[in-house]
């Protein structure tokens, strides 16, 4: 789970690492009592959860309190990336002299955390290491000690600055971030810029922090209000249920990550364009198999419906039940095909065609059956 730059700050300044002083907020009227309290100027930043704001004129400077009110009317409903821009923090302007970047992450191909900083900061960091991949220096977390150690810390430090007070500040910086990192289940902690400021003194001025979301069952402090497209995959997530919403036709309602790929993939190669991804787990209740239903239905793109299922330890004629009751208690418009094989089959088989619902034995069958019936219904 992606915190916005304001969650992320907070969340960062509980480790000591310093930010200019500021406040979220939803209007402008409220922007100019922020910049008020805190001093001009300001810098005037959309909260949305895409990257690249800066770019896309969402992080703005405002030097007098007309320039507040404007800006932040600006920013406040402009459209980043498809994302309305419904907050903005308002924070005391650093005055920058030099951007760099520190960033924590989980390396899957090292198996391990990473440590990143560089002195080219405030840019693209993934354009930094496609161009000038040596002004990126790393440090490899060792996993049986799972710390930072301050002489890793250090050696970056040195790198990354030339100034002893520099390097110093910065030190303690990588060690806090560090344990923001471990003690929050985070697979990102990232500052980009972490800026010198004419002063001297090192501030954060962006913030990124995700938390693994297998780990969010123990982190419910960090939980927070689903974004306008997060909705709905939120709510099957309640479910018990993996949704992800796709440009597509076809609805799939299937059961385990690696035969809803390959459902997926199937769809795809005989021409058609799946709806959705959409992960039912293990055990298939009619309540589960209800939800899932009307998931599928509130996409108005779905022109038919595929099951596939596999009978494992989830028995298929348990599935063909769901299907049979969610039928009689929902209105589906739509074509649904039915692929259910393993446990207890010959039994699904005939409370599906009781029920008249089309069945099909193969993957290549159900693909070819679905992308016919999709491409009919208007
Ligand atoms: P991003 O584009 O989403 O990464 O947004 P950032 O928060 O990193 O802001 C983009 C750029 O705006 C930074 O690289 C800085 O150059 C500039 N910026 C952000 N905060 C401040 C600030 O407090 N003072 C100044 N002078 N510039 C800032
Ligand atoms: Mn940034």
């Amino acid at each position: 789970m992606k915190l916005p730059e304001y969650l992320s700050r907070e969340l960062l300044k509980r480790y000591g690492i310093p930010f200019g002083e500021g406040k979220v907020v939803t209007s402008k009227e409220e922007a100019v009592e922020v910049a008020k309290e805190v001093g001009l100027p300001v810098v005037i930043k959309a909260q949305v959860l895409v990257g690249g704001r800066g770019k896309a004129g969402g992080v703005k400077l405002a030097y007098s309190i007309d320039e507040v009110r404007e800006k932040a009317d600006t920013i406040l409903g402009m459209s980043i990336k498809g994302i309305t821009v419904k907050k903005v923090l308002v924070a005391r302007a650093i005055d920058i002299a030099k951007e760099t970047y520190i960033g924590v992450v989980l390396d899957r191909a090292r198996q391990s955390i990473t440590v990143m900083a560089s002195d080219e900061g405030g840019v693209d960091i993934e354009e930094v290491a496609r161009e000038k991949p040596e002004k990126i220096y790393k440090t490899t977390i060792d996993m049986g000690l799972f710390e930072l150690m301050p002489y890793q810390a250090r050696q970056l430090a040195f790198k990354v600055f030339g100034e002893p007070e520099l390097r110093k500040q910065a030190t303690r910086i990588y060690l806090n971030l560090f344990r923001a990192f471990k003690e929050n289940d985070a697979t990102l902690v990232e500052i980009n810029p972490l800026a010198v400021d004419t002063a001297g003194k090192i501030y954060a001025c962006d913030a990124k922090v995700i938390i693994d979301d297998n780990g969010l069952y123990r982190r419910q402090e960090l939980m927070r209000e689903p974004e306008e497209d997060e909705v709905k995959e939120w709510e099957a997530k309640k479910y018990g249920l993996s949704y992800i919403k796709l440009d597509g036709n076809i609805g799939c309602v299937v059961n385990g990550a690696g035969l809803a790929m390959a459902t997926m993939d199937i769809i795809k190669r005989y021409g058609g364009e799946p709806a959705n991804f959409l992960d039912i787990g293990g055990s298939s209740s009619p309540e589960k198999v209800m939800k899932a239903m009307e998931l599928l239905l509130e996409d108005r793109n779905v022109k038919a419906i595929w099951f596939n299922i596999f009978g494992g330890i989830t028995r298929c004629d348990d599935v063909a039940k769901g299907i049979v009751e969610t039928l009689s208690k929902m209105r589906v418009d739509v074509p649904i095909v039915v692929r259910l094989t393993g446990t207890n089959e010959d039994k699904a088989l005939k409370i599906l065609e009781s029920a008249n619902l089309i069945t099909v034995r193969s993957m290549k069958e159900g693909a070819m059956k679905v992308i016919e019936l999709a491409g009919r219904t208007k």
